[in-house]
């Protein structure tokens, strides 16, 4: 069952987004090669906390972070661990937060330092597949449009694998709510978006295959074929003409401009 939003409800849910956009804003100041990945945890649970609001994932069907770390062929739930972060590295942070009632869903993949061209390109189409998807996100349009059109620019356009096995989703009271929003798809096909319907789009673009397949700690979701994979994620509100986007990457962008490690990719 979709559940929509009414505008009050929005409002909520746009202030945890920015939460979460304000927590990966502020765990740029310490992503640097030879910071331990569970240092960034600790970092963002604590603002996560001191701004009245819970982590989403942490204890989420048993995760046991706050933060989803994901690194070079690493898809997405990857866990905070002692490894150190690397030069060279492209590091997903997936991140939700819980406040009055409603979460807030988002994710950015960083480069950490110089990386090689071919992830720079990973990382710009990835980003720019979320901003083509968020474009089809609204009254009138299918799910099916959204996936469509990031399937057609990753997978038609730049031959990069559009992972099938895990979809975006509807948000809102549930961290996940339906509908699912794949990243693949038929134009015309799927549910009806409508006023009210707020969801998260998170493309996870793979350099290789598009197949995966999940780590011995039965959560880390890695490219089958060992190449980087690439996550953005923004939770939108659908709207008529133009989807309202909650969550902020201005706000890392900015944080990315003071930075002496991360490079903006765009
Ligand atoms: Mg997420
Ligand atoms: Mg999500």
């Amino acid at each position: 069952m979709i559940h929509l939003k009414t505008p009050d409800e929005i409002e909520l849910i746009r202030k945890s987004s920015l939460l979460v956009s304000q927590t990966h804003a502020l765990l740029v100041e310490y992503i640097k090669p030879g910071v331990k990945t569970s240092k960034l945890d600790d970092i963002a649970e604590q603002f996560i906390r001191d701004n009245g609001a819970t982590p989403s994932f942490k204890g989420y069907g048993g995760f046991p972070a706050t933060l989803c770390i994901s690194v070079n062929e690493q898809v997405v739930h990857g866990f905070p661990s002692d490894r150190e972060i690397k030069e060279g590295d492209i590091l997903s942070i997936d991140c939700g937060v819980f406040k009055n009632g409603f979460h807030g869903d988002s994710a950015f993949t960083f480069p950490i330092g110089e990386v090689d061209a071919t992830a720079k390109k990973l990382l710009q189409v990835t980003f720019n597949s979320l901003y083509i998807g968020i474009e089809q996100a609204v009254v009138g349009n299918r799910i099916g449009d959204i996936g469509f059109a990031i399937q057609n620019y990753c997978e038609f356009t730049h031959k990069y694998g559009v992972v099938r096995d895990l979809v975006g989703h509807g948000i809102g009271k549930d961290l996940h709510e339906e509908p699912q929003v794949p990243n693949y798809g038929k134009r015309g096909k799927g549910p009806m978006l409508q006023e009210g319907l707020v969801i998260a789009i998170e493309p996870m673009i793979n350099m290789g295959t598009y197949q995966v397949r999940t780590l011995s700690d039965k959560w880390t979701i890695i490219a089958k074929d060992g190449k980087p994979s690439a996550h953005f994620e923004h939770t939108i509100a659908v709207k008529r003409g133009k989807a309202d986007i909650l969550s902020d990457h201005n706000l890392i962008f900015e944080a990315i401009k003071k930075s002496e490690y991360i490079q903006d990719f765009r």
